[in-house]
């Protein structure tokens, strides 16, 4: 038999498709992209009757497949190619997060840029800053509101509330510039640039991580530096190296909207940024994803998805915060950034650093087994000590006020010298709305959504009752639904109160409040936050975004209010979150030359957790932890898998979870497998849900089970359940 010659056979190429299952689908490649085609190419496929999008994986002249007619590729996108090291990525990471190369191309490269979204030219609004004439009440409000530096359109809308009609008024008047992207690099920068000189401290982290730059090696680093230590300054100072070099950089944050002075620091020093954020038209985000492409980016400063920035040359991955939580997705793919980023730079051959004022147990673990080397920021360049938090029990305080005290008078009375000294503070206290419960006082009845296992919190401002789980709202009812009395009482504290609380108790003191609600009603935290920037108010009450990277120099006094409520949350990571989270929010006091006060209020004030984190013993704290961890078998000294199957059916979802369980216990092979069973939440959104909790002796043994799972024939698809596996779960509720 003659073979045919390799020119003679047809060119194939397998692209993956955003589709459960397959990783990829075999098309034939016309002869007129033949000689354009290549893998990580964005291309249109026929599938059944429908055209999907999909990404070229491979391709070659071979035979043609047997068994089903092949179909052409029948559009490309010649400005859509994945570098061939991100691909490498994207594999790993669907191998490693058990879903196809697909879905995981969906998560990592935007819709916009996929479907093709025409480019649209950015736009750049800058601020005049010497700008001195007369604007209306409102315009002046929109240009105090802007923020120095140049800023994309779409975001300067967002940031300052305001419309392109409004910001063009502006520009007739002179108070601002718009222009478009080619003219960026003439609009001048106000000479802000830190050129400080580096602490001894911030000299070392920055010449071992040059060290590895300059070898081409490979290492993740763990700057572990107290809040204010100075770590964006090595972060920024590391990357105008890279940059330098003819490489780019990628730095991570946990949110953007949080963080804006950072992505202005950024701003400030380097010209050619590009900050992702939520608030992108469609058209900009395609336009942004072709730059990096093209390598007409030096630096992307973004959150978790970030990291599949297309890059050219990749020479520096910086995670900040990198014990955030947020860097998980909880959705398909279920990567966590952090994870990625080590792997990542293994595969490019390039550092990777990490840092924090509160490392992941993962990290310091990782650490002290010599896989991560620490570099210790252990000092605040400006001066400014560490408060020393207060502690109070609020069990005394309850027998001491005769009453079920809320606030303790330790923080009323430090208030109140905020007030007179013209200083500013911060509340927080992870809980939003009026009060998380409502209940009968003659039935005992409890609100609870009708579509999930959650009681409904009571918003006062609004005069309703909302799920927190799905977002269901209705009225306030007048009467309890059960019994039809008028006696509906609300318990517990959430921020609303706090904040009306506080306002009544302290003479004078105005309140500012930052949680989703009223960041949904303001249009944005940082409108909220410039206002309490700006002195708008004396204290700012808020959930735990008011704990992220945020620098008041005038706050000198924080409380957290039930700071151990955390604690009693399944969840294995409940201490050590409440652990960041005080220690956290604690380094947010005193960054400016006045020294600051935290005053933690609690009912366990035993529980170590908060104990270490008010001493300032982290060693301590993570030393107990992690040998908790240990004799437990949770991470780091396991791998875990979650499987959580869901449906409307509770009969059905039972069924299925307990047959898909016999499975998971025939290849169990030393694994332990708690479940399935109901979860903790066992009703959410109509869905009813069961989970099972795979603990491995190490993230390589659960791979391994995963596949044993896959040899076995995998779980079965069965009508009305959807089975979620979660590889290194963050939820376990
Ligand atoms: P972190 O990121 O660790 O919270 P920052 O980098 O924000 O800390 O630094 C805190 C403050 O200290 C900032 O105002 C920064 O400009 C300043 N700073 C950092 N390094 C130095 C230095 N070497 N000399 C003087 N000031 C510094
Ligand atoms: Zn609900």
């Amino acid at each position: 038999m003659n073979l045919p010659r390799v020119s003679d056979l047809p060119l194939i190429a397998d692209v993956a498709i955003d589709l459960p299952g397959r990783d990829s689908y075999t098309y034939r490649v016309p002869e007129t992209l033949a000689g354009t085609l290549k893998p990580g190419d964005c291309v249109g496929v026929p599938f059944g009757p429908r055209r999907l999008r999909g990404f070229v994986i491979t391709i070659e002249r071979r035979e043609p497949p047997t068994g089903f007619t092949i179909r052409d590729i029948v559009s490309h996108q010649p400005e859509v190619r994945l570098p061939p090291h991100l691909l490498r990525l994207i594999a790993w990471g669907a191998r490693y997060y058990r879903c196809s190369l697909g879905e995981f191309l969906a998560g990592a490269v935007p819709a916009p840029v996929r479907e093709g979204a025409a480019p649209e030219r950015l736009v750049l609004v800058a601020k005049v800053t010497s700008f001195s004439g007369t604007l209306s009440k409102r315009q002046q409000a929109v240009w105090n509101a802007l923020p120095d530096a140049p800023t994309l359109l779409s975001e300067a809308c967002r940031v300052a509330a305001t419309t392109r009609a409004t910001l063009d008024k502006l520009a007739e008047a002179g108070a601002v510039t718009i222009t478009d992207d080619q003219q960026v690099r003439e609009i001048r920068l106000e000479a802000r640039q830190e050129r400080h000189a580096h602490t001894d401290e911030q000299q070392v982290a920055i010449d071992t991580v040059a060290q590895a730059l300059d070898a081409g090696r490979s290492q993740p680093f763990l700057l572990h530096g107290v809040t204010g230590s100075g770590k964006t300054l090595v972060y920024l100072d590391l990357a105008a190296r890279v940059i330098a070099a003819g490489k780019q950089v990628l730095l991570l944050l946990p949110e953007i909207a949080l963080t804006p002075q950072l992505a202005a620091r950024v701003r400030n020093r380097f010209e050619r940024v590009a900050v992702l954020h939520s608030g992108f038209t469609d058209g900009e985000r395609a336009d942004q994803w072709r730059k990096v492409a093209a390598g007409q980016i030096d630096l992307v400063v973004g959150t978790r998805s970030a990291l599949f920035a297309p890059f050219p040359r990749p020479g520096l991955i910086i995670v900040d915060e990198e014990h955030e939580q947020s860097y998980k997705q909880e959705s398909v793919p279920r990567y966590h950034a952090r994870d990625l980023a080590i792997v990542y730079a293994g595969q490019l051959g390039i550092p990777v650093l990490l840092g924090s004022a509160t490392p992941s147990l993962e990290s310091v673990h990782n650490a002290r087994q010599g896989r991560y080397r620490v570099l210790s920021l252990k000092n605040r360049p400006l001066g400014g000590k560490l408060p020393a938090p207060i502690l109070i029990d609020m069990r005394e305080e309850c027998h001491a006020q005769k009453r079920t005290a809320t606030i303790c008078r330790e923080l009323l009375t430090r208030l109140k010298q905020v007030k007179e000294n013209g200083e500013q503070a911060i509340v927080l206290l992870n809980r939003r709305g009026w009060s998380p419960v409502v209940s009968c006082q003659s039935c005992g009845h409890t609100l609870s959504c009708t579509s999930c296992d959650i009681s409904l919190t009571y918003h006062r401002g609004a005069e309703k009752v909302k799920c927190h789980y799905c977002g269901t709202e209705g009225p306030m009812p007048r009467k309890c639904p059960a019994c039809s009395q008028p006696t509906l009482s609300t318990f517990g504290l959430g921020t609303e109160q706090l904040a009306t609380q506080l306002a009544a108790e302290v003479p004078g003191l105005s309140v500012l409040r930052v949680d989703a609600d009223t960041v949904a009603e303001r249009q944005g935290h940082a409108k909220l936050f410039q206002a309490f920037s700006s002195g708008a108010a004396d204290c700012l009450v808020g959930t735990q975004m008011v704990a992220k990277g945020l620098d008041f120099p005038r706050v000198t006094l924080v409380g957290i209010v039930a700071a151990d409520r955390g604690l009693s949350l399944p969840d294995f990571r409940a201490a050590e979150r409440t652990f960041q989270l005080v220690a956290q929010v604690a380094g947010r006091a005193g960054r400016g030359e006045r020294p600051g006060t935290v005053v933690v209020q609690a009912f366990d004030t035993e529980a170590p957790a908060l104990r270490c984190a008010v001493d300032h013993m982290p060693k301590t704290f993570v030393d107990a932890e992690l040998k908790l961890r240990e004799q437990y078998g949770y991470p780091p000294y396991a791998g875990l898998i979650r499987f959580l199957w869901s449906g409307e059916s509770a009969a059905n979802v039972q069924l299925v979870a307990l047959k898909h369980g016999e499975l998971l216990t025939r290849v169990a092979d030393g694994c332990v497998i708690l479940g399935p069973n109901p979860a903790a939440v066992a009703f959410l959104k109509d869905q009813h849900r069961w989970h099972a909790l795979i603990k491995a002796g190490s993230r390589g043994t659960a791979q391994a089970f995963l596949d044993r799972v896959d040899a076995a024939g995998g779980l079965k698809k069965e009508k009305g359940v959807h089975v979620a596996i979660d590889v290194d779960p963050y939820q376990t509720s």
